[in-house]
């Protein structure tokens, strides 16, 4: 169902599979997170991160262990962010 899919789907390179060399993760990732509804996609740290600074890195996976603020914090040290 539509309203199932994570609204990043259209744009992001996990979703479209250009981030992961493996299709057998990728298509975990999908599963567990942007087909799986509300919940589970805003579960997602890309989706989270692309909230929080308007962009997400390929280093970024959905279940990453850091937090936002790790993150962040990542990004503005690899001149990801200004
Ligand atoms: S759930 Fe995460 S990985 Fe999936 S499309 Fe949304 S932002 Fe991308």
């Amino acid at each position: 169902m539509q309203t199932e899919l994570c609204p990043k789907v259209a744009k992001c390179p996990l979703f479209n599979g250009t981030l992961l060399k493996r299709a057998g993760s990728e298509e975990s990732y999908k599963n567990l997170y942007c087909k799986s509804g509300t919940k589970k996609w805003l579960e997602c740290k890309r989706l989270q991160t692309a909230e929080k600074t308007g962009k997400c890195p390929d280093w970024v996976l959905p279940n990453s262990s850091l937090s936002i603020d790790e993150i962040v914090k990542k990004m503005k040290e690899k001149g990801e962010l200004a």
